[in-house]
C-alpha cells in the first residue's frame, strides 16, 4: 500500500467492529505528543496485556491483524513495536497500558534487534532528533518547519499518515458498521 492511499480499516472476518472497542480519546504519550492520543482497548487482552480480538474463529493479537491494513505487510521475523511506550515514561513492565493501545499510528514494525535497542536505550528518543518518532528522516522535503513555530519540526510522512487515518476513519465509521467496505 502506498503511504498516500487511505488505509482501509475493515479487518477480514472482523470488519470495523474493533473501532468500537477503542477509546479514541486516550492519553497522549508524554515523550512523543506528536503521536496523538492512545486508543486504549476496551476488549479482551491476553495474559501479557496485549489487545486481542476474535478473527476467523481464532483469537489474534489486534496489532497483528490491523497493522497490515494501515502500514502494509509486516516483514517476516519483524516485531510490532508500540511507539507510545517508552521505558523512561512507563514504569510498568508486564502491566504496561501501551500494550493494549489500538491506535495503528502508534505501531511500527522493526527488526527484533531494533526493538531491543530501543527498549534498552532510555535516551534514544532525545538522541535522535534527525528522525521523527516513526524513524522517518527529518531532512529535505520530509521536514516541515513552520514560520510561526520554527522550533517545531514536523514530519511530512507522519502528516500524510495522520490525514490518511482520519480519512479512513471517516469512511469506516460513516455507515456505522463498515459493512459497505467490501472487505468483510
Ligand atoms: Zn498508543
Ligand atoms: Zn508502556
Ligand atoms: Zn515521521
Amino acid at each position: 500500500m502506498s503511504a498516500s492511499a487511505a488505509p482501509m480499516l475493515a479487518v477480514p472476518g472482523v470488519g470495523t467492529r474493533w473501532l468500537k472497542r477503542v477509546d479514541m480519546a486516550g492519553p497522549i504519550p508524554s515523550h512523543a505528543p506528536e503521536l496523538g492520543p492512545c486508543w486504549p482497548w476496551r476488549g479482551s487482552t491476553n495474559n501479557r496485556g496485549y489487545a486481542v480480538i476474535s478473527a476467523g474463529g481464532r483469537t489474534r493479537l489486534l496489532h497483528l491483524v490491523v497493522y497490515p491494513l494501515v502500514h502494509g505487510p509486516i516483514p517476516t521475523g519483524w516485531e510490532v513495536d508500540h511507539l507510545c511506550h517508552h521505558p523512561d515514561y512507563c514504569a510498568k513492565k508486564d502491566g504496561c497500558p501501551h500494550r493494549a493501545c489500538g491506535n495503528p499510528g502508534h505501531w511500527k514494525a522493526r527488526t527484533p534487534e531494533e526493538n531491543n535497542l530501543r527498549s534498552g536505550s532510555p535516551t534514544a528518543v532525545n538522541a535522535r532528533k534527525d528522525e521523527c518518532i516513526r524513524g522517518h528522516a527529518l531532512v529535505g522535503d520530509n521536514l516541515i518547519v513552520r514560520a510561526d513555530r520554527p522550533e517545531h519540526r514536523e514530519c511530512r510522512e507522519c502528516r500524510r499518515l495522520r490525514r490518511a487515518m482520519a480519512l479512513a476513519l471517516d469512511v469506516a465509521t460513516a455507515g456505522g458498521t463498515g459493512e459497505q467496505l467490501g472487505l468483510l
